[in-house]
């Protein structure tokens, strides 16, 4: 952790009042957030045969369908209660129980995944009650497993909806813990893509490492084809895992932010140190060398054993490349946005490679998303010409005229900026979630020095592009 000398400013708390003051009466436009439901779906689709259940109308089913299947390309079974005018005046408990009844008979689920929408959480249903009375009612069959969570998207976001999510679940499944009886890790990676969760996996298997990673969509929403149809993806943490997390040696819980307005909340790995003594291991998202750095540190010290040679060389031709192309991004100013962890992420990564990150944006609200960023950037800030400019809550209107104010060489996020691209002639190097607009986004990976190199590229060759394009002569050399 690095912190301000006593010449820097935090930039913080300066910046943080007059993004405030700016924009705060401002309605969002185009928010920088999508909602709660949709990361619980992205949660329940990265569990073994479980079917996700959206309490609500089929509207938000249907749009959340859409907006995951344009990112992950992959069919995206997601069931909702369908609420109507009836159910909305009376109630959805007839309609709930007649979607779980469909759900078993359609699909046969070890788990059913239920989170509610804005529309069922506002006439105060509780998924909780309207699960214990069903059970009630068909004692007589075997039933899946229920994880049920409360995810009103108008007091939280698509992070806060995954983060409920995971822990749902491992509060639903857990069986009581055995005080770290097992040899098994937790590991709670957040918000990434399914090569990033592939790529973690082959980590903890080259160091030996028995692991249950939660949520793990990197098989269900990147499948390969299929000689003959599943009703549900194969891949997903198996049940029978998650009902172990109560018993494993420790948990390893990805994010020094956490996401979405998580003022108070905490997540799965704490969640599991509170109620059973498990300890919590909390690096930040590994991207870049510093963090990557953290995460396989963690691992040495988890395994007992060193880094496996591969990585090393990984680690050294990343580092050979940041001296290649250095000469390319040094000075060069740039805009992030996305979800919490991946704008510090991605922070610690370009402020490592000499960029500057001039606006550092997230839809979320957490108050440590700032001290996050200035932790990240270390001593890095103290050669930037202005410190970042920090903005929670943010949206695309206000993003924008931070664009024309602060005057970046490039943008890095999702593919939403798309508009600010376009508008001000701007390389956007699309990552994190979600890419509507290109091909790959479940293969693009952002952890580990793997990660790092392919983001490194990424960022080094699109502003070589953008060079080469606005050349006034050309030229094929450099
Ligand atoms: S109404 Fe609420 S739950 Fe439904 S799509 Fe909109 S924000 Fe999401």
């Amino acid at each position: 952790m690095i912190s301000f000398s006593n010449e820097i400013k935090n930039p913080y708390t300066e910046l943080d009042k007059s993004i405030g003051g700016r924009f705060a009466d401002n309605p969002a436009t185009n928010a920088c957030k999508l909602c709660a439901p949709l990361g619980a779906s992205l949660v329940f689709k990265g569990i073994e045969n479980c079917v996700p259940l959206i309490h609500g109308s089929q509207g938000c089913a249907t749009y959340i369908r859409r907006y995951l299947i344009s990112h992950f390309r992959e069919p995206m079974d997601i069931a909702s209660s369908s609420f109507a005018e009836s159910s909305t005046i009376f109630g959805g408990a007839e309609n709930f129980n007649a979607g779980i009844d469909n759900i078993i008979s359609q699909y046969t689920p070890d788990v059913v995944g239920v989170c509610t929408s804005c529309l069922s959480e506002t006439i105060g249903e509780d998924p909780g009650m309207l699960l214990g009375e069903y059970r009630s009612s068909r004692k007589d069959r075997e039933l899946p497993a229920f994880i049920n969570v409360a995810t009103p998207s108008y007091s939280g976001n698509h992070m806060d909806g995954f983060n409920a999510t995971v822990k749902a679940a491992v509060r639903c499944l857990c069986e009581n813990g055995g005080g770290a009886s097992c040899e098994m890790l937790n590991i709670f990676p957040g918000l990434v893509s399914p090569a990033d969760m592939r790529y973690l996996k082959e980590i903890l298997d080259d160091f030996g490492i028995d692991y249950m990673m939660l949520p793990d969509y990197s098989e269900s929403l990147d499948s390969p084809t299929w000689d003959e149809y599943h009703k549900l993806p194969p891949g997903g943490t198996p049940r029978k895992r998650i009902t172990q997390a109560a018993s494993a040696r420790a948990s390893l819980q990805f994010g020094r932010v956490l996401g979405g307005n998580s003022r108070d909340s905490i997540g799965a790995g704490e969640w599991l140190e509170k109620q059973f003594k498990i300890k919590c291991l909390k690096p930040g998202m590994p991207i870049g060398i510093k963090e990557s750095d953290i995460f396989f540190k963690t691992l040495e010290t988890l395994s007992g054993k060193p880094m496996p040679e591969k990585y090393k060389n990984e680690r050294g031709r990343l580092i050979d490349s940041y001296i290649d192309g250095h000469k390319y991004l040094f000075g060069k100013r740039a805009i992030i946005f996305g979800e919490e962890d991946f704008v510090v992420g991605m922070t610690a990564l370009l402020s490592e490679i000499g960029v500057h990150p001039v606006v550092c944006g997230s839809g979320g609200e957490s108050p440590h998303f700032a001290d996050a960023i200035n932790a990240v950037a270390g001593d890095a800030i103290k050669n930037f010409p202005e410190p970042p400019i920090i903005v929670n809550g943010a949206d695309f209107e206000s993003l924008l005229e931070l664009a024309l104010e602060t005057r970046p060489d490039f943008l890095i996020g999702n593919s939403k900026g798309y508009y600010i691209s376009r508008q001000m002639n701007l390389p956007l190097i699309r990552c994190g979630f979600p890419v509507h607009d290109r091909i790959g986004a479940q293969r693009l990976l952002h952890l580990g020095y793997r990660g790092a190199q392919q983001l490194f590229d990424a960022i080094t060759n699109a502003v070589l592009e953008y060079n080469q394009d606005n050349s006034p002569m050309g030229y094929k050399y450099m």
